[in-house]
């Protein structure tokens, strides 16, 4: 019986939205109440008021809500003319969201492998896929940990390219002390569940310093109309719902908070770990990282897996194929070779790091690593 319960309590699922419900269920109740009661079921207040939060969050000027991150992505690639005979460089170890989003303005997607040790794209390496047709650069910060923006943004400068980031995994992190609109052109982000700051379904958003990017935005989003049944242009229908707007921006007042708690057990993990055989992140001196993902290498990844799930710990792997590994991009990539982003793919582990682990879990997730690693 104490047996059956203690194992009962040491299961650490890989993250559990619904204690971020149970949390604030009040001032989330009230948000979805509100807008029910406002009669403004598209666009209205509570998008202009998430809009103004979120703008205050990231200091840029403008924030643009948009239907999701690939659309957010997406449509600041189109409002730069970015499409059919442009080259876009991405990173070649990322989620597929930042391809795809090159792909259906036209463009191409030209991938630069990762440093190994930041798994962020590779500075040094901007050079060698540069060509005449490249437009812009999209910076991954993956797991929350932003990628090297000083070096990016000076080979950008140099050679007349946008500066697209990709901050799907990375509400509030910083660079250099400084949010990361501070640097480049746009911030394309993702509100997705699962995300450090997410909806209750799809959302996302565009937050820019740029009048002209985010009035082309504002039309784009919205059939290309910024005056009812005056279309100028060919549009989208990627609007930020409502509803969504009104949880995130209760949402958004417990951010920090959140973030600091990632930190904390991020923290933990690196000292309580640094004997293991593991590879840990690694935390540049110039980073802020915010823990999205908390990602370990392992040479020996799926038996490790497997030891953690049978201990009751959950684990996944960000990401197991990488896109030009795809079937969506064989086409394309089919003899392409990325060896660093394929060898990461065979040896990256995401371990649970939310903000509402509880004291047990976090000591379970530590005792079953250093026993297995
Ligand atoms: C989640 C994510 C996206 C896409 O966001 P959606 O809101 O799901 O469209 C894009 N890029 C990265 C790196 C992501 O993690």
């Amino acid at each position: 019986m104490t047996k059956h319960s203690n194992q009962h309590l040491s299961r650490v699922p890989f993250l559990d939205l619904g204690a971020i419900y149970r949390e604030m269920q009040t001032a989330l109740e009230e948000a979805v109440t509100r807008v029910l009661k406002s009669g403004q079921y598209i666009n209205g207040h509570e998008v202009e008021a998430f809009e103004e939060a979120y703008s205050a969050y990231t200091g840029a000027r403008y924030c643009i809500g948009v239907g999701n991150g690939l659309d957010a992505l997406h449509l600041t690639l189109r409002a730069w003319d970015i499409g059919y005979g442009d080259e876009v460089i991405v990173p070649s170890n990322t989620y597929i969201a930042t391809w795809l989003a090159v792909t259906h303005s036209g463009a191409i997607p030209v991938p630069v492998e990762p440093n190994p040790l930041t798994h962020n794209i590779d500075p040094e390496l901007l050079g060698t896929a540069l060509t005449p047709k490249t437009r812009a650069i999209i910076a991954v910060h993956l797991y929350g940990q932003p990628a090297d923006l000083t070096p990016i943004c000076a080979f950008a400068k140099n050679h007349g390219l946008k500066v697209l980031h990709d901050g799907a995994q990375a509400h509030g992190a910083r660079y250099k002390t400084k949010p990361l609109n501070a640097y480049g052109d746009a911030v394309a982000w993702s509100f997705y569940p699962g995300k450090n700051l997410g909806a209750f379904g799809d959302a996302g958003a565009v937050t820019t310093d740029n009048p002209e990017l985010a009035e082309r935005l504002r039309r784009l989003r919205n059939y290309g109309s910024s005056t009812k049944y005056v279309n100028e242009e060919i549009g989208f229908n990627s609007r930020l719902d409502p509803l969504q707007a009104a949880l995130l921006r209760a949402k958004l007042a417990h951010l920090d908070q959140w973030t600091k708690k990632r930190q904390a057990i991020a923290s933990r993990y690196l000292s309580a770990l640094s004997a293991t055989s593991l590879q840990l992140p690694y935390v540049p001196v110039w980073a802020d990282p915010v823990w999205h993902l908390f990602v370990v290498r392992a040479r020996n990844r799926d038996e490790l897996q497997e030891r953690l799930r049978a201990a009751g710990i959950e684990t996944l792997i960000h990401y197991p194929i990488p896109p030009h590994r795809q079937q969506a991009y064989r086409h394309q990539f089919g003899d392409t070779r990325l060896p660093i982003a394929e060898q990461l793919s065979q040896q990256v582990l995401s371990i649970p790091l939310y903000p509402q682990l509880t004291e047990d879990q976090i000591n379970h997730v530590l005792t079953s690593l250093i026993a297995s690693a």
